[in-house]
């Protein structure tokens, strides 16, 4: 980082943000692609190139887009959310084509698609390569365009055991982030098939997003990308050791992991989620709570199998 070669990326000529670039833009096989300083922005960036106002996204119930971007697609491209509930997580085409509106001078019109891959809050799942492609088949055919949230696609990627473009195929914008598995301190890109740049450009601007010599950051990123990438079936591999560990417990019950995210059920009446996070931060051992029973453990490139099998006899101990 401290080497890179920089520029003034606001007038485009910070060379190594655009070797980033370009070089995500053949690795998930787009046009082009453009870095941005969050996923967040990137995600809300497509969403306002992709959806006309005053017209639905249709999404998972509990995707990112829908919980944790503070209400951005109405905010700020003016989109109205039609969640889609499912039981675990998995959006299907049937259930897309359920949510489509007919058209109506009565309702709103359906004006894209999002899906998440993985998906966060269902534990890091999986979405299949077959199930993306029938959404990216229906999306096409009603003429919607497709976006993928793709901050976890390297976890589904290595899951999967298939290219990112393989996963980014259906989808005319794809985030992915750099700052999740990938391990590097800030920094995702967007990269897009069949939208001039200059629009792209144009709206994460307005977004706040034109960064200078964002070449530093970058950087990280490439590196990340030669040394990172492979490793991630690792962690993959620590998360399914934590919840072997727990299994049985009586008092926490580990979900069965697809990547790299253990959510782990509290069974007792009087536990919390808030109180036992907080006692095993005491003991160093940092998980979120995600909803008042359930907790969120994740593996990454931080975290070892010494460290998993440390984490496990603290959270038996905090839990007895
Ligand atoms: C983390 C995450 C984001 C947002 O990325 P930030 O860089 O934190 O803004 C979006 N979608 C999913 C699925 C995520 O896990």
């Amino acid at each position: 980082m401290a080497s890179a070669e920089v520029g003034d990326d606001v007038l485009d000529r910070d060379p190594t943000t655009r070797r980033l670039e370009e070089r995500v833009a053949e690795l998930l096989d787009k046009e082009d692609a453009l870095f941005f300083p969050s996923g967040t922005q990137a995600n809300q960036t497509a969403i306002w190139l992709c959806a006309p106002r005053g017209t639905e996204l249709i999404v998972e119930a509990n995707a990112h887009l829908v919980h944790y971007e503070i209400a951005g697609v109405a905010a700020l491209s003016g989109v109205q959310v039609r969640p889609v509930a499912t039981a675990d997580g998995l959006l299907t085409a049937d259930l897309v084509r359920g949510a489509l509106r007919a058209p109506s001078p009565h309702v709103p019109r359906s004006g894209a698609i999002a899906i998440e891959n993985t998906h966060n809050a269902a534990g890091g799942k999986v979405m299949p390569v077959a199930v993306a492609e029938a959404i990216g088949a229906l999306s096409r055919e009603r003429g919607l365009p497709l976006h993928l949230d793709g901050a976890r696609l390297w976890n589904a990627a290595a899951a999967l055991g298939v290219a990112p473009a393989v996963l980014a195929a259906p989808a005319n914008t794809v985030m992915v982030a750099f700052s999740k598995a990938l391990g590097c301190p800030v920094g995702s890109c967007l990269a897009f098939s069949g939208i001039p740049r200059a629009e792209v450009w144009e709206i994460r601007k307005r977004l706040g997003g034109g960064m200078r010599q964002s070449g530093i950051l970058a950087a990280a990123c490439l590196y990340a990308l030669d040394h990172n990438l492979d490793r991630i079936p690792e962690d993959h591999a620590n998360a399914r050791r934590l919840a072997s560990a727990l299994d049985g417990n009586p008092a926490i019950r580990p979900l069965k992991p697809e990547t790299n995210i253990v959510m782990l059920d509290l069974v007792r009446e009087r536990d919390t989620a808030e109180a036992v996070a907080a006692k095993l931060a005491d003991r160093g051992v940092l998980v979120v709570p995600f909803g008042p029973k359930r907790l969120r453990a994740v593996t990454h490139l931080d975290v070892t199998e010494q460290d998993i099998a440390r984490a496990a006899v603290t959270i038996v101990e905090v839990m007895r």
